[in-house]
């Protein structure tokens, strides 16, 4: 394996304890503690997991947890209300309403009520308009763990050639700007990409945002690349007995590592990082709410 694996959780723990620091500063020299509010509808299993270990963590950190769970049968027009409150309450930072939401409801209108200064996900379609256009906003999570992880591995990416598989709101999109902020040259690939394996070859940076298990072979990867593999996939592992089950991502690690410069795991790459991006964007927003300066 010639491969350097970048350590996401080792990577997430210095984000923490940088997080942690300010979090202390702040309530040291102004008395403020910042306030992440998480709001979970539904009994959706891994959302479920991802909201205790966001409100785990944030405590961790120092800083205030408010978890609010309600029924999926719950109205639309309950949740706005519920979002309203978290706007107008100062002790709330950060605003996150998890996703999936149920069917009944519509995503785009929940995400937009919330205060685009408290939106930590940087889903609003302000924050998005700002991100595009270059301006302070706030970044979603996963693709800025991705940045902060090619950042350390590759120092400047100014004129890499990067190719982001999948176009999601959340994932893709959003990394793709972020990388052409960088200088990069990114290529946005998808479903319909017409020989996805010659686009990824040309890619000096590779993220993978796809959500079907091993999909990149090793053979698409220019040798030395550096390849940030978002995927989560859950397969079948018979080989730890019958009905279990492992994690995976969206590239096939082992021959991806044998070409590749360096290479983020799954588990413990780019997963443990959107937390640790979630916590420092709060603390990011708690800061510019009190006009102090922000965390680098
Ligand atoms: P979406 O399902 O919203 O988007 C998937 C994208 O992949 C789409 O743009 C789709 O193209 C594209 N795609 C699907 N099949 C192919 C194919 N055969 N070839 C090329 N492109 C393809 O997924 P998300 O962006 O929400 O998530 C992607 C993955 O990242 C998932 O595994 C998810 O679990 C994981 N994830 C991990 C996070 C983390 O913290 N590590 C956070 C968020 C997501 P099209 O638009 O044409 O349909």
């Amino acid at each position: 394996m010639a491969a350097k694996i970048i350590d996401g959780k080792a990577f997430a723990a210095t984000v923490r304890e940088q997080v942690a620091a300010h979090v202390a500063r702040l309530k040291d020299e102004h008395g403020i503690t910042p306030g992440l509010a998480v709001v979970l509808v539904g009994e959706d299993p891994a959302s479920q997991v991802y909201v205790r270990n966001k409100g785990k963590q944030t405590v961790e950190c120092g800083m205030q947890s408010f978890e609010h769970k309600l029924d999926a049968s719950v109205s639309e027009a309950e949740l706005l209300a519920l979002v309203e409150k978290l706007n107008a309450d100062p002790a709330v930072h950060g605003i996150l309403v998890q996703l999936p939401l149920p069917d009944h409801m519509n995503s785009d209108a929940v995400i937009n009520a919330i205060d685009p200064a408290k939106d930590v996900d940087g889903f609003h379609i302000s924050n998005v308009g700002l991100l595009g256009t270059g301006q302070k906003s706030m970044v979603p999570c996963t693709p800025l763990g991705c940045l902060m992880m090619l950042r350390d591995q590759l120092g400047s990416l100014s004129g890499l050639d990067a190719v982001v598989i999948g176009r999601s709101n959340i994932v893709g999109k959003p990394m793709a700007q972020l990388l052409l902020g960088e200088s990069c040259t990114v290529t946005i690939a998808h479903s319909r990409t017409k020989d996805l394996p010659e686009v990824v070859r040309r890619a000096d940076i590779v993220v993978a945002a796809v959500g079907r298990p091993e999909m990149v072979p090793g053979d698409w990867i220019k040798p030395g690349a550096t390849v940030i593999d978002v995927g989560i996939n859950r397969i079948p592992a018979p080989e730890k007995g019958e009905g279990k089950t492992r994690l995976v991502g969206d590239c096939a690690y082992e021959s991806c590592a044998e070409v590749a410069g360096a290479i983020t795991p799954v588990p413990g790459g780019v997963g443990p990082m959107t937390i640790a991006c979630l916590l420092a964007n709060t603390v990011t927003a708690c800061c510019r709410a009190n006009g102090l300066a922000e965390p680098e």
